[in-house]
Protein backbone atom coordinates (compact mmCIF):
# COMPACT_ATOMS: atom_id res chain seq x y z
CA UNK A 1 0.00 0.00 0.00
CA UNK A 2 1.34 3.77 -0.61
CA UNK A 3 1.59 6.31 1.77
CA UNK A 4 -1.44 8.20 -0.58
CA UNK A 5 -4.15 5.68 -0.88
CA UNK A 6 -3.28 5.09 2.82
CA UNK A 7 -4.14 8.49 3.77
CA UNK A 8 -7.03 8.21 1.43
CA UNK A 9 -8.65 5.62 3.06
CA UNK A 10 -8.56 7.00 6.21
CA UNK A 11 -10.11 10.50 5.40
CA UNK A 12 -12.66 8.57 3.64
CA UNK A 13 -13.23 7.19 6.31
CA UNK A 14 -13.39 10.19 9.19
CA UNK A 15 -15.07 13.46 9.40
CA UNK A 16 -13.56 16.85 8.38
CA UNK A 17 -14.16 17.86 12.16
CA UNK A 18 -11.08 15.55 13.44
CA UNK A 19 -7.41 15.96 12.94
CA UNK A 20 -5.64 13.68 11.59
CA UNK A 21 -2.12 13.73 12.82
CA UNK A 22 0.43 11.32 10.29
CA UNK A 23 2.59 9.91 12.91
CA UNK A 24 5.78 10.51 11.26
CA UNK A 25 8.34 9.39 13.88
CA UNK A 26 11.64 6.96 12.70
CA UNK A 27 10.21 7.84 8.99
CA UNK A 28 12.41 9.60 6.69
CA UNK A 29 11.87 12.99 5.22
CA UNK A 30 10.87 11.50 1.88
CA UNK A 31 7.82 9.86 3.17
CA UNK A 32 6.75 12.93 5.34
CA UNK A 33 7.12 14.45 1.58
CA UNK A 34 5.05 12.48 -0.49
CA UNK A 35 1.81 12.96 2.42
CA UNK A 36 3.04 16.74 2.52
CA UNK A 37 2.35 16.73 -1.20
CA UNK A 38 -0.57 15.29 -0.97
CA UNK A 39 -1.53 18.42 0.68
CA UNK A 40 -1.63 16.94 4.80
CA UNK A 41 0.30 19.48 7.09
CA UNK A 42 -0.24 17.63 10.55
CA UNK A 43 2.60 15.44 11.40
CA UNK A 44 3.68 13.79 14.73
CA UNK A 45 6.96 12.96 16.25
CA UNK A 46 8.06 12.08 19.60
CA UNK A 47 11.88 12.92 19.92
CA UNK A 48 12.60 16.37 20.10
CA UNK A 49 16.36 15.94 18.13
CA UNK A 50 14.44 14.47 15.69
CA UNK A 51 11.41 17.02 15.15
CA UNK A 52 14.20 19.70 15.28
CA UNK A 53 16.12 18.23 12.44
CA UNK A 54 12.68 17.29 10.07
CA UNK A 55 11.15 20.94 10.75
CA UNK A 56 14.30 22.29 9.56
CA UNK A 57 14.50 20.54 6.47
CA UNK A 58 11.17 20.36 5.40
CA UNK A 59 8.47 23.53 4.86
CA UNK A 60 7.46 25.55 7.14
CA UNK A 61 3.77 25.14 7.04
CA UNK A 62 3.93 21.91 8.41
CA UNK A 63 1.87 21.87 12.03
CA UNK A 64 4.34 19.83 13.87
CA UNK A 65 2.70 17.96 16.91
CA UNK A 66 4.84 16.76 19.78
CA UNK A 67 3.75 13.66 20.71
CA UNK A 68 6.09 12.17 23.24
CA UNK A 69 7.79 12.50 26.54
CA UNK A 70 9.10 16.46 26.60
CA UNK A 71 12.27 16.74 29.03
CA UNK A 72 12.17 20.28 30.65
CA UNK A 73 15.50 21.29 29.22
CA UNK A 74 14.47 20.47 25.73
CA UNK A 75 11.48 23.02 25.86
CA UNK A 76 13.61 25.68 24.65
CA UNK A 77 14.71 23.93 21.53
CA UNK A 78 11.04 23.56 20.28
CA UNK A 79 8.83 26.77 21.42
CA UNK A 80 9.90 28.80 18.47
CA UNK A 81 7.94 26.66 16.26
CA UNK A 82 5.98 23.76 17.76
CA UNK A 83 2.39 23.82 16.54
CA UNK A 84 1.00 21.69 19.74
CA UNK A 85 2.35 19.76 22.47
CA UNK A 86 0.25 16.85 23.56
CA UNK A 87 2.42 15.44 25.90
CA UNK A 88 2.46 17.58 28.77
CA UNK A 89 2.60 15.35 32.17
CA UNK A 90 3.70 17.37 34.85
CA UNK A 91 3.40 21.07 36.67
CA UNK A 92 6.88 21.51 36.23
CA UNK A 93 6.65 20.88 32.16
CA UNK A 94 3.97 23.54 31.91
CA UNK A 95 5.84 25.89 33.83
CA UNK A 96 8.53 25.74 31.96
CA UNK A 97 6.82 25.44 28.76
CA UNK A 98 5.33 28.86 29.90
CA UNK A 99 8.39 30.48 30.87
CA UNK A 100 10.50 29.89 27.53
CA UNK A 101 6.76 31.05 25.59
CA UNK A 102 7.02 33.98 27.47
CA UNK A 103 10.98 34.75 26.72
CA UNK A 104 9.99 34.81 22.90
CA UNK A 105 6.70 36.46 23.68
CA UNK A 106 4.57 33.32 21.78
CA UNK A 107 1.33 31.48 23.23
CA UNK A 108 1.61 28.08 23.05
CA UNK A 109 -0.93 25.07 22.42
CA UNK A 110 -0.69 22.28 24.82
CA UNK A 111 -2.95 19.17 25.76
CA UNK A 112 -2.80 17.54 29.27
CA UNK A 113 -1.47 14.05 28.80
CA UNK A 114 -3.56 11.83 31.38
CA UNK A 115 -2.31 7.94 32.21
CA UNK A 116 -5.97 5.98 31.20
CA UNK A 117 -3.74 3.05 30.46
CA UNK A 118 -3.72 1.63 33.97
CA UNK A 119 -0.70 -0.55 33.56
CA UNK A 120 1.64 2.25 34.55
CA UNK A 121 3.56 1.99 31.56
CA UNK A 122 2.54 5.49 30.25
CA UNK A 123 3.64 9.10 31.05
CA UNK A 124 0.59 11.41 32.10
CA UNK A 125 -1.33 12.46 34.91
CA UNK A 126 -3.43 9.89 37.01
CA UNK A 127 -7.56 10.30 36.60
CA UNK A 128 -7.38 11.81 40.03
CA UNK A 129 -4.11 14.10 39.49
CA UNK A 130 -5.46 15.61 36.81
CA UNK A 131 -8.97 16.51 38.03
CA UNK A 132 -7.46 18.21 40.89
CA UNK A 133 -4.36 19.87 39.01
CA UNK A 134 -6.99 21.30 36.47
CA UNK A 135 -10.08 22.45 39.23
CA UNK A 136 -7.60 24.16 40.91
CA UNK A 137 -5.40 25.45 37.87
CA UNK A 138 -6.05 29.19 37.35
CA UNK A 139 -5.45 30.17 33.65
CA UNK A 140 -4.43 33.87 34.70
CA UNK A 141 -1.15 32.42 36.13
CA UNK A 142 -0.27 31.18 32.81
CA UNK A 143 -0.59 33.47 30.37
CA UNK A 144 1.92 32.26 27.70
CA UNK A 145 0.27 28.65 27.15
CA UNK A 146 -3.11 27.60 26.58
CA UNK A 147 -4.53 24.20 27.53
CA UNK A 148 -6.67 23.39 24.40
CA UNK A 149 -7.82 19.45 25.74
CA UNK A 150 -6.54 16.24 27.08
CA UNK A 151 -4.22 13.80 25.30
CA UNK A 152 -4.23 9.90 26.67
CA UNK A 153 -2.97 6.21 25.21
CA UNK A 154 -4.78 3.32 26.07
CA UNK A 155 -3.85 0.03 26.77
CA UNK A 156 -1.76 -2.22 24.26
CA UNK A 157 -4.34 -4.41 24.11
CA UNK A 158 -7.02 -6.46 21.82
CA UNK A 159 -9.58 -6.55 24.92
CA UNK A 160 -11.88 -3.43 23.10
CA UNK A 161 -14.48 -3.10 25.79
CA UNK A 162 -11.40 -2.39 28.22
CA UNK A 163 -10.23 0.32 25.51
CA UNK A 164 -13.54 1.82 25.34
CA UNK A 165 -13.59 2.09 28.47
CA UNK A 166 -10.07 4.09 29.33
CA UNK A 167 -11.11 6.50 25.99
CA UNK A 168 -14.50 7.25 27.71
CA UNK A 169 -13.10 7.83 31.18
CA UNK A 170 -10.51 10.61 28.96
CA UNK A 171 -13.75 12.42 27.47
CA UNK A 172 -15.73 12.43 31.16
CA UNK A 173 -12.84 14.20 32.58
CA UNK A 174 -12.37 16.50 28.85
CA UNK A 175 -16.13 17.43 29.39
CA UNK A 176 -15.82 18.22 32.78
CA UNK A 177 -13.16 21.23 31.98
CA UNK A 178 -14.76 21.78 28.35
CA UNK A 179 -16.05 24.98 29.57
CA UNK A 180 -13.20 25.99 31.85
CA UNK A 181 -10.37 25.68 29.87
CA UNK A 182 -13.09 26.32 26.46
CA UNK A 183 -10.87 23.06 25.42
CA UNK A 184 -11.36 22.09 21.30
CA UNK A 185 -8.71 18.61 21.69
CA UNK A 186 -9.62 15.59 22.80
CA UNK A 187 -6.11 13.83 21.35
CA UNK A 188 -7.05 9.78 21.50
CA UNK A 189 -6.72 7.42 19.00
CA UNK A 190 -3.84 5.59 17.51
CA UNK A 191 -3.56 3.10 14.09
CA UNK A 192 -4.86 -0.11 16.26
CA UNK A 193 -7.38 1.48 18.38
CA UNK A 194 -8.78 4.76 16.53
CA UNK A 195 -11.73 3.71 15.49
CA UNK A 196 -12.91 2.69 19.29
CA UNK A 197 -11.37 6.09 20.10
CA UNK A 198 -13.70 8.37 17.30
CA UNK A 199 -16.93 6.46 19.24
CA UNK A 200 -15.73 8.09 22.39
CA UNK A 201 -15.93 11.53 20.90
CA UNK A 202 -12.10 11.74 19.97
CA UNK A 203 -11.40 14.45 17.63
CA UNK A 204 -7.67 13.99 16.83
CA UNK A 205 -6.22 10.82 15.97
CA UNK A 206 -2.68 9.93 15.92
CA UNK A 207 -2.11 7.38 13.54
CA UNK A 208 1.74 6.35 11.93
CA UNK A 209 2.23 2.52 10.97
CA UNK A 210 -1.14 3.15 9.30
CA UNK A 211 -0.62 5.39 6.86
CA UNK A 212 3.70 5.10 6.94
CA UNK A 213 4.11 1.20 7.23
CA UNK A 214 5.32 -0.63 10.13
CA UNK A 215 8.17 1.10 12.32
C1 LIG B 1 3.93 6.20 17.95
C2 LIG B 1 2.79 6.93 18.53
C3 LIG B 1 1.54 6.98 17.86
C4 LIG B 1 1.27 6.25 16.56
O1 LIG B 1 1.31 4.87 16.71
P1 LIG B 1 0.77 3.90 15.56
O2 LIG B 1 0.38 2.68 16.29
O3 LIG B 1 1.91 3.69 14.62
O4 LIG B 1 -0.38 4.56 14.90
C5 LIG B 1 0.53 7.70 18.45
N1 LIG B 1 0.71 8.37 19.61
C6 LIG B 1 1.88 8.34 20.27
C7 LIG B 1 1.98 9.09 21.56
C8 LIG B 1 2.95 7.63 19.76
O5 LIG B 1 4.10 7.60 20.44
Amino acid sequence: MSIHSNLEKIKNHINDKVTLVAVSKTKPLEDIKIAYDYGHKDFGENKVQELIKKAQDLPNDINWHMIGHLQRNKVKYIVSFIYLIHSVDSHKLLSEINRQACRIRKIINVLIQVDISEDGSKFGFSETNVINYLENFNIDDYQNIKIKGLMGMASFSYDEELIKKQFTLLNKIYQKFKKKFEFEYLSMGMSGDYKIALNCNSNMIRLGSNIFGKR
